[in-house]
């Protein structure tokens, strides 16, 4: 008798034994994690049991359609794992339906367009250039590709969106939807003025609160769930989940969204994934979810202030919420420059275009700055104040090695009171 699969055996390997190579990078990557510091404001640490869920057998399960109308057999596991991620998205944002099988934000938006426009139908966005996302309308994204986009943006004044401007815009090209929500955009959306002017008009309002979720989630930010006919997220950002999305909204509008996305733009769902979206749920639903939501905006103002202090700008003044955007000509440095400088110390974020930036976007004259992955390791008002110190000094240092090296060995020992994955490091 031949055998042609590998046995029980070589099956049942650690990835180390079976692919060291995989396994080394893997470790490199884990460890780039705990001794730098992450300022990107789209990104956070997961739990050990947000992992494990990942890590599941649930990987291997078809379950194309919903829980209980599925196209495959053997789901009715899985689908008691849907339906319970659902049943505590809904209680956690107090939504009247869930859809938890969007891969990712951008599909998940994809899916709303489906729903609601056909190829040619007008919506409303915030710019890009003033905070927008990829998916509200950019010309090399489907949103701009096949939907004519009507852009909205902030006041020179105060870098605020302009409510008079929103109404105007959606009386003058009577959009079928109206965009709210943003990638970099630090202030609150008032969201009954979208609600207003989706009204007057006649448009569905979606909110995309891919950034803003998780201070939702635990009240640190305005909830979009009582205006909005949908929202989209991502469940990876403030929400500390696994990497994907999800749409939520009134139950009148469940069919069609769920439609939309299977079978109108995806196949079988990620079950794994959905299993840890469950697990992200129940941990934003513990007491602690809002302590850690309420310290995340605490640690931005504080960081903010700190930097404003240092002599450096932040647009509109300061923030609202998780993320803050650092203009950083008042100290002669691009935003490209700057976000190689704090690379060269450990501390990681992103070159951003501020609103009417004079660069183009692949210079910038800004960084985007976060607090959520440094508050999840349990950093406070007083990191941040050391923080600020660290950026000033390496952003009006960035020809100088010595001092560089200097900022990286204290961006070290800081992190490394912090610990973060120490028990998956093997040195
Ligand atoms: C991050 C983001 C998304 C996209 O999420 P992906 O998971 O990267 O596709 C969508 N909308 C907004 C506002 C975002 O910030």
């Amino acid at each position: 008798m031949s055998v042609t699969s590998p046995s029980y055996e070589a099956r049942s390997k650690k990835l180390r034994d079976v692919d060291p190579e995989v396994f080394s990078l893997i470790q490199r990557e884990t460890e780039r994690q705990e001794y730098g510091l992450e300022m990107i404001p789209s990104e956070n640490f997961v739990s050990e049991a947000v992992l494990e869920a990942m890590g599941s057998v649930l990987t291997n399960k078809y379950a194309e359609g919903q829980p209980g109308k599925r196209y495959y057999g053997g789901c009715h596991v899985v689908d008691e794992v849907e339906n319970l991620a659902s049943a505590r998205c809904c209680e956690l944002f107090g939504s009247e339906f869930a859809n938890m099988q969007p891969h990712s934000g951008v599909q998940a938006n994809q899916a709303v367009f489906e729903a609601f426009l056909k190829p040619g139908d007008t919506f409303m966005g915030l710019r890009l250039d003033q905070g927008g996302h990829l998916s509200h309308g950019s010309p090399v994204n489907f949103s701009g590709m096949h939907y004519k986009v009507v852009g909205y943006g902030v006041r020179e004044s105060d870098c605020t969106i302009d409510p008079d401007e929103v109404l105007t815009l959606a009386r003058q090209h009577k959009p079928k939807m109206i965009i709210a929500g943003a990638s970099a955009y630090s202030r609150k959306f008032d969201w009954k003025v979208f609600r207003e002017a989706a009204d007057e008009v006649g448009a569905i309002l979606l909110a995309d609160i891919a950034h803003y979720a998780g201070l939702v989630a635990g009240g640190a930010y305005p909830s979009p769930v009582p205006y909005a006919d949908i929202v989209t997220t991502t469940t990876h950002k403030t929400l500390r989940g696994p990497r994907s999305g999800m749409v939520m909204g009134r139950a009148a509008h469940q069919k069609k969204i769920n439609k939309a996305i299977f079978p109108g733009l995806q196949g079988g769902p990620h079950m794994h994934t959905i299993a840890a979206k469950a697990v992200m749920f129940k941990e934003a639903l513990a007491p602690d979810f809002k302590r850690y939501s309420a310290q995340v905006v605490d640690n931005a103002r504080a960081l903010a202030n700190a930097l404003m202090k240092g002599g450096l700008k932040i647009v509109s003044g300061g923030t609202d919420s998780h993320l803050m955007l650092v203009d950083l000509r008042p100290i002669g440095v691009t935003g490209k420059a700057g976000e190689e400088t704090l690379d060269k110390v450990g501390i990681t974020a992103n070159k951003n275009s501020i609103p009417f930036d004079p660069q183009p976007f692949t210079i910038c004259s800004g960084v985007r700055l976060g607090t959520p992955a440094l508050t999840t390791r349990g950093m406070g008002t007083k990191e941040m104040e050391q923080i600020a110190s660290f950026i000033i000094e390496a952003l009006q240092n960035v020809e100088n090695e010595a001092r560089l090296r200097a900022v990286s060995e204290g961006v070290q020992e800081l992190s490394k009171k912090f610990p973060l994955y120490r028990h998956r490091l093997i040195s």
